[in-house]
């Protein structure tokens, strides 16, 4: 019997994931990550969130990781992991969607001021603004990373009347979105952009990719929605940007610890909106779909969709 060793969201989560695989895979054995019986050379497949440095490499017959989000930083991040198991991330259609509405969201309270006027509410204060609004066709957006879903949140954002660029690794064509790709356009790409979203993953050439210089370089009024992972962008940089005015908005989803720590002074940032790493997190059960339906894949030796490319990094 194939055996899928699960570790996550911790033992109060785990009968439902149980469950669910129980209906759509009965023939596969599910265990718990820190079941004390199991015999790690028994696993086949892991589905897991931040596992333990070490605990994958123990697993000798180990045939397949599967990430249980979009990101694998929390997998590479350990080097004792072995680059030749296959590594699998998720991402579907509910992912992809939620990511896109999230951005819009994102992008929209930031073409009208939200920040501003959440601070104005707080201080019990009717402040209103000297001149009328800018219209979503006046603010270009910059979709950084064209991938699984930076592509959806390019489309969704042409589609709300946004003037939409993209900024990728290699070259892509998207209709109603000016592409741009490599370092060598990088410069090009963003001194065109009021609004960066960054759909980047987090790999050795991305980290520490957004610095005070090239927040200085957006046009104005900037903002940033940083929606990937915290360490792309330089939090101090970061908050100094807010702080002088440099960047005129951000929300942030994701930060280089988390949860943030309360003594962060990201939480009291200036026009700065913060979420608890939710832009997009699809349900269990679609989430063990996909699982089934990738091991089932594995199982028959075909190629699956959304697997960690370790010379790309990514
Ligand atoms: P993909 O791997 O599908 O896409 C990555 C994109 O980034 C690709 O377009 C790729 O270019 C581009 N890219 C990678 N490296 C570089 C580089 N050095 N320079 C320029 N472009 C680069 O990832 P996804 O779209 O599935 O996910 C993106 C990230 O979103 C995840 O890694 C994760 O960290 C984050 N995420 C956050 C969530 C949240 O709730 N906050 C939820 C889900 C994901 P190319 O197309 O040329 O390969």
């Amino acid at each position: 019997m194939t055996c899928l060793v699960v570790k996550a969201g911790g033992s109060r989560v785990f009968p439902q994931w149980k469950a669910l695989f129980a209906e759509l895979m009965p023939e596969l054995e599910v265990r718990e990550w820190d079941d004390p019986t199991l015999d790690p050379a028994r696993i086949d497949y892991a589905l897991v969130w931040q596992p333990e440095p070490g605990r994958l490499a123990a697993m000798p017959n180990l045939r397949a990781i599967l990430s249980v989000a979009a990101g694998v930083d929390h997998v590479v991040s350990d080097p004792s992991w072995s680059r030749s198991i296959p590594l699998i991330r998720m991402g579907e259609e509910q992912t992809r969607g939620q990511m896109a509405d999230y951005v819009l969201w994102a992008v929209l309270s930031l073409l009208r001021d939200v920040p501003r006027w959440q601070a104005a509410q707080a201080a019990a204060q009717w402040v209103r603004r000297e001149c009328a609004p800018l219209l979503s066709s006046d603010l270009r957006v910059g979709v950084m990373g064209l991938g699984s879903l930076g592509e959806v949140v390019a489309r969704r954002l042409v589609a709300a009347g946004f003037d939409v660029l993209g900024w990728s690794r290699s070259q892509h064509e998207i209709e109603g979105v000016t592409c741009f790709w490599g370092e060598g356009q990088q410069t090009a790409f963003v001194t065109e952009c009021h609004v960066l979203v960054c759909l980047l993953p987090e790999t050795d050439q991305t980290r520490g990719l957004i610095t005070y210089e090239l927040l200085q370089q957006l046009r104005q009024p900037s903002g940033l929605v940083n929606v990937a992972r915290g360490p792309i962008v330089v939090e101090a940089d970061l908050l100094r940007a807010l702080e002088e005015g440099v960047l005129h908005g951000a929300v942030l989803d994701v930060f280089d610890h988390e949860p943030l720590p309360a003594d962060s002074a990201l939480w009291r940032a200036p026009r700065a909106i913060i979420t608890p790493h939710i832009a997009s997190e699809a349900s269990r059960p679609v989430r063990a779909r996909q699982v089934v339906q990738t091991l089932h894949a594995l199982e028959r030796g075909e190629d699956v969709p959304l697997r960690y490319d370790p010379v790309r990094g990514y």
